[in-house]
């Protein structure tokens, strides 16, 4: 019988990633998902255990029922704009549900811990290649509940021997290359689906969140990391975790900063169609400009984000978004 991880936000962009990763690595990915955001068609690799997080005796069933020997925590909230508009929301769904699955987690003496976390816990600490040793100084209430998260992991790592992996996630971009999962959401608000919906005229145009941030061409500068990367490095972490690895932050990025206007022209060029794009005012919670450091990623869990190329991340996100999508 494979070995059972509990993956919140299994029916999520990255959650359903890494549960082909957990199913294709050997191991039974038990989804644990509220369907709110999620979608039941991406439940794929495992079985799904349909529940909201701020329901104890729930997550309490199906940690008796599975005794999970780890626990990846993706369920969240994670939209700058709306933490800025409901601050309350957020603390309430990422703080107050983490605390709910963390003392469960300890309660049913399952103590390896992957968490995702994100480079937002930086705010805006512009020409700065951000690792984990730069300190964290979240601008909204989305970078700053996941702060909070991180800092809780510390202290029940300190009181009840908990062991987590803290993954900071910078811009996670492109889907499964097989197309059996990608990114959906619904509404969209993540800058490559939106530019796609464009570009195949789903929507008139894209619009370009400010142009006036002091950067090469005006526009911010993210870093964008492929999915299936990114959920390589959470196998990466669970196996750090299991050969008695310490608790430990680690940064996810490609290194490589691209603004808004380069992401357009690739996109040009990767689908050969004219992206439609109008221009906007800033978008309030946005820093200027993050890039990522993963060293420490690469040297412990000897990960490379070797996908992550701007041209394949798009390419691979035109294919899903071609042929791809969930209904509930
Ligand atoms: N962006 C944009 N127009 C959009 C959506 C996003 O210009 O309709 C920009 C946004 O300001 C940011 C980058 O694209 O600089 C990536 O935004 P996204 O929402 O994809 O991810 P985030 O950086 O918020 O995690």
């Amino acid at each position: 019988m494979p070995r059972p991880i509990l993956v919140t936000g299994g029916a999520g962009y990255v959650g359903s990633h890494a549960c082909k990763a957990l199913a294709r690595a050997g191991y039974l990915p038990v989804t644990f998902d509220s369907l709110v955001t999620g979608w039941r068609d991406a439940v794929k690799f495992g079985p799904f255990e349909e529940g909201d997080l701020a329901d104890r005796a729930r997550l309490d069933e199906v940690f008796a029922k599975w005794r999970p020997e780890a626990v990846m925590h993706f369920a969240a909230l994670s939209l700058v704009g709306d933490a800025m508009r409901d601050p309350g929301r957020y603390w309430r769904a990422n703080v107050l549900s983490s605390l709910n699955l963390i003392e469960a987690a300890v309660a049913a003496d399952c103590r390896q811990f992957i968490f995702s976390s994100t480079c937002a816990v930086y705010g805006d600490q512009d020409g700065v290649v951000l690792n984990e040793d730069t300190a964290a100084q979240p601008i909204n209430a989305y970078g700053k509940s996941k702060y909070a998260i991180e800092q809780m992991l510390g202290d029940f790592a300190a009181s009840h021997g908990l062991r987590p992996v803290i993954f900071r996630y910078f811009n996670v971009a492109g889907a499964d290359p097989d197309g059996e999962v990608g990114e959906f959401h619904r509404p969209e608000t993540h800058l490559i689906p939106l530019m796609l919906d464009a570009v195949d005229g789903q929507r008139p145009a894209l619009t370009v969140f400010g142009t006036d941030y002091p950067t090469v061409d005006g526009t911010c500068i993210r870093d964008y990391v492929h999915v299936m990367d990114l959920v390589d490095a959470h196998v990466g972490g669970l196996r750090w975790l299991e050969s008695g690895g310490a608790p430990r932050i680690f940064c996810l990025g490609s290194g490589k900063g691209f603004s808004v206007r380069e992401v357009i022209d690739q996109a040009g060029t990767v689908t050969n169609r004219a992206v439609p794009v109008t221009y906007g005012d800033r978008r309030a919670g946005d820093a200027v400009s993050l890039v990522c450091g993963s060293e420490r990623a690469m040297r412990d869990l000897r990960w490379t984000p070797a996908r992550s190329t701007m041209k394949e991340m798009i390419a691979d996100a035109w294919r899903w978004h071609q042929s791809g999508h969930y209904d509930r």
